[in-house]
């Protein structure tokens, strides 16, 4: 492999031995509706039945048990309103340490609560995710809290990427991974492990369709700012850093393509998961579904489907499967 793959299949596997018993090693489930429907056995990878609801755990629980003694004791810190906030908020309990997530003002109480209920102190600070980031940095450098940000860091990485070697694992005659892909820790993960134990799958990131910061920065050669635009797939929101150092490199040397679906596709998604599925999924989560059922590819065997979390607005949820109309649709 070229030398740019920062994180390897020893790194991947030795984050498995790590977190194995701190998240769940999440089923894998034949879906009879969308094998049907594409000809191939398609199956889910149900990552949304992971603890605090999406596959983050994975991440933020290796980059938890790299830290030394010391590190721990100071405790982590990181700005997110989503689910990397409550992984790292579970996970840093989980091994006898402390998380600070910093959010700004305009937060719903909601997100507040549930990162506090997960057992993390919160902050509030500023206007905007960049000023709660402002708060981060201080706290970084005036007492000495560890940053573990949500996908650009080895440990992150590996510890998504364990997903990959679960999929191996489960289904050897494995030919193509749906993937989805924000800032890319998810893709790179699971990439460069199933692209290690088997090259020829192929591996097929999805994001929506406005704001796709990775594509657009593989297309233009170097990271890119995107603008931001409110979407059901909201934990696919935001950028990849314009000093983006190991998953622009990772998702441009090994996802074989990236493709987008609109708000209307994703919404279709997360109703067949429900009607036919019987999961509730949050609009990231039901991408994978979203692609298959808008006909995006010629499947050519067995694939799998990352449903990579769930935590949806239960009142946006049922707007949905009701068919309620969409606010941002294109
Ligand atoms: C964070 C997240 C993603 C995207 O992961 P990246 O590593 O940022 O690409 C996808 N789905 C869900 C549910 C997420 O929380």
């Amino acid at each position: 492999m070229p030398a740019e793959h920062h994180v390897s299949l020893d790194d991947i596997r030795a984050a498995a031995a790590r977190i194995s018993g701190h998240v769940l090693r999440t089923p894998m489930a034949q879906s009879s509706s969308l094998s049907a429907l594409c000809g191939v056995p398609v199956h889910l990878k149900l990552e949304s039945h992971q603890r605090t609801g999406a596959f983050k755990l994975r991440g933020a629980t290796n980059a938890m048990l790299t830290l030394s003694a010391d590190q721990r004791k100071h405790g982590v810190v990181a700005a997110s309103t989503g689910n990397h906030g409550r992984a790292l908020a579970y996970a840093s309990r989980s091994v006898g340490s402390k998380a600070t997530i910093c959010m700004s003002s305009l937060v719903p109480q909601n997100k507040v609560d549930e990162v506090r209920r997960l057992g993390a102190e919160v902050r509030i600070s500023g206007k905007s995710q960049d000023e709660a980031q402002v708060e981060v940095d201080r706290l970084v450098a005036h007492e000495g809290l560890v940053m573990v940000p949500p996908f650009d860091n080895a440990a992150v990485i590996a510890g998504q990427g364990t997903i990959g070697l679960e999929l191996i694992e489960d289904l050897p005659e494995l030919e193509t991974v749906l993937v989805q892909v924000s800032g890319g820790g998810l893709a790179s993960g699971i990439a460069a492990a199933v692209k290690a134990l088997k090259p020829d799958v192929k591996i097929i990131g999805l994001t929506m369709d406005r704001g796709a910061a990775m594509k657009l920065s593989i297309a233009a050669g170097h990271p890119v700012e995107v603008e931001e635009y409110p979407s059901l797939a909201d934990s696919l929101g935001g950028g990849i850093g314009l000093d983006n150092k190991l998953t622009f490199s990772m998702c441009r040397a090994l996802l074989d393509d990236i493709v987008l679906l609109t708000e209307a596709e994703i919404a279709a998604g997360i109703r067949h998961a429900y009607e036919q599925e019987r999961e509730v999924l949050e609009g990231a989560g039901a991408i994978g579904i979203a692609a298959l059922i808008a006909g995006r590819f010629k499947l050519s065997g067995p694939t799998a489907v990352i449903l990579s979390g769930r935590n949806i607005d239960m009142r946006l949820h049922r707007h949905i499967i009701n068919g309620g109309e969409l606010e941002n649709a294109t």
